[in-house]
């Protein structure tokens, strides 16, 4: 039986804790086949694409592995851009929050001084470029003799960047009984060679095209000043085939004020969060849930493990303070693979919030203005 939730997989609490702060609550489907094999310790061969959720998939096992005893590089994940080894870094950052782990991403471009001086602190998990990495270890800055996880992500993109020699030369530096594992949106001949001179009797985990959750959903969002929010949602609700949507608000007061602004315009809206109790909340669900109720009105606390058929829309009325809420919010819609359209009002005074989450995710935030007539969905 394949594990459905984070909580089914044998991890511990500092990271299960990390997971659910970012919002994290079912697998994608590259990790409930990828995570464990990983923690048993066996190599493998991902394929999938970057919004599949596989930084997850290879970075939360590594997490568990690593000994946070041990102030020697452990880990190494290697990418083939400085883009992606940023973000790389900084999501396993946050799946080690709670273990604290010493993190580093090296990639050319920038001061190797000062990357150097980060790696002197006792780095455990690098995420590197090639080039960057190569020329620390020439420069005797890293030793990876203590390294038992090496990742390979991208592995089609490195090879196509001409990265092989680099990649060979990296892995020669590394212990042989490390455990290696390989991702790649496409596995072709050179892909498999590495495989083959690197990876010890590797699992092979595809994933299909129409699993991938996140691709299948639509993302915008829209500067506005904050005093027309209302009258863009209006607009909003005027112009699309909206059956089902969930309207987030930071505040309590905040949902019940536009909940009855709402219904003032005639409708049918009802506002949720954590100020009332467990029946009237209850009810209030299970109206949206049957459909009686089209419009819900809530706050992140109360809305935290919904799991409702035929959300067709996430409205952000307000920019989630902390960036991972943003992606728990819109994992509301779009499951088990329907289509889903998500829309953030960005306030003048939100833009840096909002830039922060943008800088969290590779999937597209398109933006719209107050006068698009976009956003329908199916
Ligand atoms: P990745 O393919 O690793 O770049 O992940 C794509 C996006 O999905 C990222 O924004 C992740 O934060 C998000 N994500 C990954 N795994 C999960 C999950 N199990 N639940 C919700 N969001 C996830």
């Amino acid at each position: 039986m394949k594990n459905q939730s984070f909580r089914d997989l044998p991890l511990s609490m500092e990271v299960i804790k990390s997971i659910e702060e970012l919002g994290y609550e079912k697998l994608f489907p590259i990790q409930s086949q990828a995570i464990l094999p990983l923690l048993e310790g066996k190599d493998i061969i991902g394929q999938a694409k970057t919004g599949t959720g596989k930084t997850a998939a290879f970075g939360v096992p590594m997490v568990e592995r690593i000994d946070p005893k041990v102030r020697k590089i452990q880990g190494l994940v290697l990418v083939p851009t400085r883009e992606l080894a940023i973000q790389v870094a900084k999501n396993i950052k946050f799946f080690a929050k709670h273990k604290k782990l010493q993190i580093l991403s090296v990639y050319g471009g920038e001061s190797i001084n000062r990357q150097i001086e980060e790696l002197s602190k006792g780095m455990q998990i690098i995420v590197g470029t090639p080039g960057r990495t190569i020329d620390l270890i020439k420069r005797g800055k890293i030793t990876f003799s203590s390294i038992k996880i090496v990742v390979l992500d991208e592995a089609d993109r490195m090879l196509d960047m001409g990265f092989i020699d680099d990649i060979n030369y990296i892995l020669s530096k590394t212990p042989s009984n490390r455990q290696t594992s390989l991702f790649s949106a496409t596995i072709n001949k050179n892909v498999l060679k590495i495989c083959e001179n690197y990876l010890k009797k590797p699992e092979k985990i595809l994933v299909s095209k129409d699993e991938i959750a996140l691709t299948k959903m639509k993302q915008f969002y829209m500067i506005i000043n904050p005093y027309n929010k209302f009258q863009a949602l209006l607009n909003i609700l005027e112009k699309n085939r909206i059956n089902k949507a969930i309207i987030f608000c930071k505040t309590r007061v905040g949902t019940s004020i536009l909940s009855d602004k709402l219904r003032r315009k005639g409708y049918n809206a009802r506002p949720l969060h954590a100020g009332f109790t467990q029946s009237q909340r209850n009810r209030v669900i299970n109206e949206f849930r049957q459909g009686k109720l089209e419009l819900l009105i809530a706050t992140d606390v109360a809305s935290r493990g919904l799991d409702i058929q035929g959300i067709t829309h996430i409205i952000n009325y307000d920019v989630p303070v902390e960036p991972p809420v943003y992606f728990h919010r819109i994992g509301r819609t779009a499951r088990m693979g329907q289509d889903g359209t998500a829309i953030t009002f960005v306030g003048y005074g939100e833009i840096h919030g909002f830039n922060n989450i943008k800088a969290l995710t590779k999937t597209n935030i398109e933006e719209i203005t107050e006068i698009s007539p976009i956003l329908t969905s199916f």
